[in-house]
């Protein structure tokens, strides 16, 4: 088997390496575009992510590896099984990745139904393709920009939907498709259409590391890797189970986080300070600040996560000013956050949260946040 180089082994690129794990937690954040030249460790680290991650359960022979104790989730095939009720027999697989070709069709993308022997037999035919291999693992691909426009569109679509639905003919087949997607490309090779770019949950820039000492620690790192990727690979992975066990920890623990009416606000007052356009930024920001909790063992979000959340959710989302190139600045990220819990402070007196919290619930549906937000 040909060892990866082990995720918690990449020097810096912190950014990067926050918005893997996040979408680790909860993939349906919506995936992470990776921006930067060649050689800045883009495929390596979106690879070392799946290693990261432990083997999983899936039923014997689903080609969507489906999970055993989900009745809800499983695919047609599973759910017709008379062991479906959380008996079927299980084997343990390593977490998929895969890697995306940038000439892949439609069809290798979603899969294809058979609709002749549909026709001519009644029988449902349909041979799973990427999107089925991808189910609760790692999707990559290089190159995004290259890829055609529509098949950009369906794997951002199955990304935020968790779900593959493929219709031919009045004949509709679907299967869970819940996992990470990862784009990367060089921005000097083309730039992604607007509508793509603000549908990845997450953009980050990478570049190469200038600091000596840290470029030094990358290349003893790489040599040591070459020389002996087992013995590399051994003495990183007490650090990769630990962070693989964080994960998994989180995950479970990302629906307990509790979010306060002041914290929508904040987050809503802080993107209008952006001039983003739409809603999706808000959604954003809320799922990763709570998957940013759950990861520090949190069970409620603060301030810190709004804002780490709103690094990554911001930058390819912000409008370009005529002559100024769209960077987001720390000083300004800072700023606004201040000023945006500082009018939340005012809007929500504490009256209001002393009726929040009578009433109990503090959660707001993720999907209706942005309807709840603009109220005030
Ligand atoms: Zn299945």
């Amino acid at each position: 088997m040909r060892l990866t180089y082990p995720f918690t082994a990449i020097v810096g690129q912190e950014r990067m390496k926050r918005a893997l794990l996040l979408n680790a937690v909860h993939p349906l954040i919506g995936g992470v575009l990776i921006r930067g030249e060649r050689g800045t460790a883009k495929s390596t680290a979106a690879r070392a992510l799946a290693a990261l991650l432990p083997d999983i359960e899936a039923v014997e022979g689903c080609p969507f590896s489906c999970h055993p104790d989900r009745p809800a989730g499983l695919c047609a095939t599973c759910q017709r099984q008379p062991e479906a009720n959380g008996s079927l027999p299980t084997v343990f697989r390593p977490t998929p990745f895969v890697d995306l070709p940038v000439s892949a069709t439609e069809d290798r993308v979603v899969g294809t139904l058979d609709i002749e022997k549909a026709i001519r037999k009644g029988e449902r035919h349909f041979e799973p393709g990427i999107l089925a291999a991808a189910n609760r693992g790692v999707l990559y691909v290089d190159e995004v920009n290259l890829l055609d426009d529509h098949v950009v569109d369906l794997l951002l679509d199955s990304a935020a939907m968790g779900v593959n639905v493929v219709e031919r003919e009045g004949i509709s087949v679907q299967h869970p498709a819940r996992f990470v997607l990862v784009g990367s490309m060089n921005p000097e090779e083309g730039d992604l259409r607007p509508q793509l770019l603000d549908r990845f949950a997450h953009a980050v820039d990478v570049v190469g590391i200038t600091e000596p000492r840290e470029r030094v620690e990358i290349l003893r790192r790489r040599m040591a890797f070459e020389q002996n990727p087992q013995q590399f690979y051994e003495e990183w992975a007490d650090a990769e189970q630990e962070m693989g066990r964080r994960i998994i920890a989180a995950r479970r623990a990302y629906e307990d986080v509790t979010y306060t009416q002041k914290d929508l606000y904040t987050i809503a007052a802080l993107t209008a300070s952006f001039n983003v356009d739409g809603h999706r930024a808000d959604i954003v920001i809320l799922k990763t600040a709570r998957a940013q909790a759950a990861f520090d063992g949190r069970d409620h979000i603060t301030d810190r996560d709004i804002l780490l959340a709103a690094e990554l959710a911001l930058p390819h989302r912000m409008k370009k000013q005529p002559f100024q190139e769209a960077v987001l600045q720390p000083d300004q990220l800072d700023a606004s956050m201040r000023q945006a819990r500082a009018e939340a402070e005012q809007a929500y007196t504490d009256e209001d949260v002393a009726q929040e919290a009578q009433a109990g619930s503090t959660q707001v549906d993720e999907k209706k946040a942005p309807r709840a937000m603009t109220q005030k």
